[in-house]
């Protein structure tokens, strides 16, 4: 194992020894390779450069008691990822080569995955980028399918804390815009509307659906649910919210694990009150129990700014026990790499 404080370790990038390089040229995937250099030389007329064609995934790699490594459901990485690169005219990376390249930088690079029950993870990072010369707006003739990764720490460190959110003015996406795939596009824009909800105190912003601005779409760059006063588990549809691997989980698991009914549908803002508890999830935060939404000057608290709701909680462990190894998954969800 690396030698790092893994109790302490954040969310920044920490050099490994391994990264995994393909490149498309000429209408074909190359096989790709192991590299050690971390950096990337490219045209300066790359397309990915100047107009944002360019997506990406993040999804983790797990210690388990018994020492084996686990990745959690990278073949939905691999299939988002597709659909990334067909809305930006990018040649979609074949399952096959992501799910290799996956595996093949977490097995070279194992010595950073952090140990079991320190809560430290491997995140990987897959990327695409339209590389040559191009400098008119049109698709890249080459592609470059890089994926690296890191050491992350636990979101939390000693207990789920609950944190409160802001409504943007700003939109994240347009209503049949890009939205829906994980696209480098979509952030830069966020970095603004972050940054003003961090200055008013709060974590980060929600973003309403761009057409109506009168129901939750998501929470930073995470998706959200909530859970009604009845026991509804409600998580938002609509076509310009990213589809969220880590909530599609969740859906799973409140149906077919703690039993509760669940709706994909709408979250009004201005009917909060109808929610016991609320969350935000995805595969770098896991879940963020929500203690307030801030909505035209009226904090709105669910279940308590001091701890997660009991179904908020449930649900975690679960979710968190299965991707240790802790807790029998569903089939498939979990791919062992070593
Ligand atoms: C990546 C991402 C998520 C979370 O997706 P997971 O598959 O759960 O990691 C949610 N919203 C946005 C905008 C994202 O980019």
């Amino acid at each position: 194992m690396a030698n790092l404080d893994w109790n302490n370790v954040g969310f920044e990038y920490i050099q490994t020894d391994f990264r995994f390089v393909a490149h498309y040229k000429d209408g074909a995937w190359s096989a790709g390779e192991l590299v050690k250099d971390n950096h990337v030389v490219l045209h300066e007329a790359s397309p990915a450069l100047h107009y944002g064609q360019q997506c990406f995934e993040g999804l983790k790699a797990y210690r388990c008691k018994d020492n084996s490594i686990n990745l959690f459901r990278p073949e939905e990485n691999a299939k988002r990822l597709q659909k990334s690169c067909q809305r930006l005219l990018m040649p979609p990376v074949p399952v096959d080569l992501f799910l290799k390249a996956c595996t093949q930088v977490v097995q070279s690079n194992e010595k950073w995955v952090g140990p079991y029950g320190s809560g430290a993870t491997l995140y990987v990072r897959p990327l695409v980028l339209g590389v040559g010369k191009g400098l008119g707006l049109q698709p890249a003739q080459e592609y470059l399918f890089i994926v690296f990764c890191a050491p992350v720490g636990p979101y939390f460190k000693g207990g789920m804390c609950p944190a409160n959110f802001v409504v943007s003015e700003f939109d994240r996406a347009a209503p049949s815009g890009t939205g829906a795939v994980k696209v480098g596009g979509n952030y830069a824009g966020s970095l603004l509307p972050a940054k003003l909800a961090k200055e008013q105190g709060f974590s980060d912003c929600v973003y309403l659906d761009p057409a109506t601005r009168t129901k939750i779409e998501e929470v930073g760059a995470a998706n959200f649910f909530a859970i009604s006063k009845k026991g509804v588990f409600v998580t938002p549809a609509s076509p310009s919210i990213l589809p969220s691997i880590t909530r599609m989980s969740l859906v799973h698991l409140a149906k077919e694990h703690l039993g509760l009914e669940v709706v994909e549908g709408d979250v009004f803002i201005n009917a909060l009150e109808e929610y016991s508890e609320a969350g935000v999830c995805g595969t770098a935060a896991v879940i963020v129990p929500v203690g307030g939404i801030s909505y035209q000057g009226k904090l709105h608290v669910f279940y308590s700014q001091e701890q997660a709701g009991p179904i908020t909680k449930k649900l975690y462990e679960t979710l968190v026990g299965m991707q240790f190894g802790d807790l029998q998954a569903p089939q498939g969800w979990i791919t062992k790499v070593s």
